[in-house]
């Protein structure tokens, strides 16, 4: 394929943007070369500035659940933007997506919406620690909740691909009161909570982590963790910032049947545009200005084309009861297509998956918290993803990161995808 007008766009940003993108898991880093420039995209696929197409598994990294340009989302953001775009007043639109989002997941009363995934988990630490009275909290090596400093330590994704798990500018004060765990290892938190007794705020979790690939809570995992914090007064928060409305309309709580004491969320629940959200029971929300002291805040926070957008987003999900089977069905398929192939092919490989959620690991060891992520070998990963650019499957520029599944893929698509695996896997030895 060529990438003539991508490469020359991305010399242009380079002069003007730090690293030509405003977001580092875009660039190419950890795999070499330029990244790919979009002009468009429709249901499954993205359309680049040199013309190709390509097969999308990464879907704006997460929101796109039924397709690029859905089009009542795309109708209800061009109805909205014709009666004003920010008014920084209440509107009634809030309310509805804020009834819906309540009546979708289990164990919420109130929801506060905000710009992104890492202001909605900022803030949720913020209220943790307002609620309790208490300054530390415990996060998962491996786990990402955004850019926030509290978060930068250890974190997944970009921070993992580019060797900045612990970014310079977190101060030592911030980064002390963040307590570091492993995850699926219970009796490591346990150590923690013990050894900071009545300290701890709260411990946030990817209930299924999807930062350093896709990796599956073992086996009682979150219900022992629920117990635990719940011995200790200790709030649990659920990132359901992947999760949310995409592994079940209730997402992980639902999936998992456990209840968090704060649930955060972002991607789907904005249906493209830059939405965050948080939300608990009233006890817990109360404690949020203007009605408690925990002040959150945001100008264009419940914007009107995010929130029609999130309405239109999570009205189709909320109305369509096949929709999360079908994600699952096809996300097993592709698992199992490509399990094939890599085999047949003497890939060493683990796939691991959940739901509409999959990540392929170069390693044959089982993929269980960021130490054995971590093993997976970044060659071969390359190799495999310039490999299936090469033959118009886009997968996330990292091997840190999971590969999120559409509505909008076919039958065809998925086996199309299968048949360029089984091509690149020829080559990866
Ligand atoms: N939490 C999780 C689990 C995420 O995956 C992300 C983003 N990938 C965030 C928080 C941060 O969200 P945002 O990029 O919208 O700030």
């Amino acid at each position: 394929m060529i990438y003539k007008r991508s490469s020359a766009l991305f010399l242009e940003a380079e002069k003007v943007i730090p690293g030509g993108v405003n977001s580092p898991v875009r660039a190419f880093k950890g795999v070499g070369g330029t990244p790919i420039f979009v002009k468009k995209a429709k249901g499954a696929y993205l359309y680049d500035e040199d013309g190709n197409r390509l097969v999308d598994y990464i879907n704006s990294w997460g929101p796109m659940i039924l397709g690029h340009a859905y089009e009542p989302v795309v109708n209800a953001v061009t109805e909205k933007a014709k009666k004003g775009t920010s008014f920084g007043m209440p509107t009634e639109i809030e309310t509805q997506i804020a009834q819906l989002a309540v009546s979708m997941v289990p164990n919420i009363d109130k929801i506060r919406f905000v710009n992104s995934g890492t202001e909605a988990c900022m803030s949720a630490i913020r209220l943790a620690r307002g609620f309790t009275g208490r300054d530390k909290i415990i996060k998962f090596a491996g786990c990402y909740h955004g850019h926030s400093d509290s978060f930068l330590i250890q974190a997944g994704s970009g921070a993992s691909t580019f060797g900045t798990p612990n970014s310079p500018g977190v101060t030592k004060g911030t980064a002390k009161d963040t307590l570091l765990a492993r995850y699926n290892d219970i009796d490591n938190v346990k150590a923690l909570i013990n050894a900071n007794k009545n300290e701890i705020a709260c411990v946030i979790i990817e209930p299924v982590a999807g930062n350093m690939g896709c990796i599956p809570p073992k086996n009682n995992f979150l219900k022992a963790l629920k117990t635990l914090c719940e011995a200790n007064n200790i709030l649990l928060v659920f990132d359901e910032v992947m999760t949310g409305f995409r592994l079940a309309k209730g997402g992980a709580q639902e999936l998992y049947n456990i209840d968090a004491d704060i649930v955060c969320f972002g991607k789907v629940i904005g249906g493209g545009l830059p939405v965050g959200a948080f939300a608990a029971r009233n006890e817990i929300m109360n404690h949020l200005a203007p009605l408690g002291p925990v002040y959150q805040a945001g100008t264009l926070s419940g914007n009107p084309l995010a929130m029609a957008a999130g309405l239109a987003m999570l009205n189709a999900l909320n109305d369509d009861n096949e929709v999360f089977n079908r994600l699952a069905d096809k996300t097993e398929y592709l698992h199992k297509g490509i399990t094939k192939v890599l085999s047949k092919n003497k890939i060493t490989h683990t796939i691991n998956r959940v739901g509409s959620m999959i990540s392929v690991h170069f390693d044959e060891a089982e993929v269980v918290d960021f130490e054995t992520a971590a093993k997976g070998n970044n060659e071969t990963f390359k190799k495999f993803f310039h490999g299936m650019l090469n033959e118009g499957v886009y997968i996330a520029p990292s091997s840190f990161e999971t590969w999120f599944i559409t509505d909008a893929l076919s039958y065809e698509d998925l086996d199309f995808t299968i048949s360029a695996v089984d091509s690149v896997a020829k080559n990866l030895l």
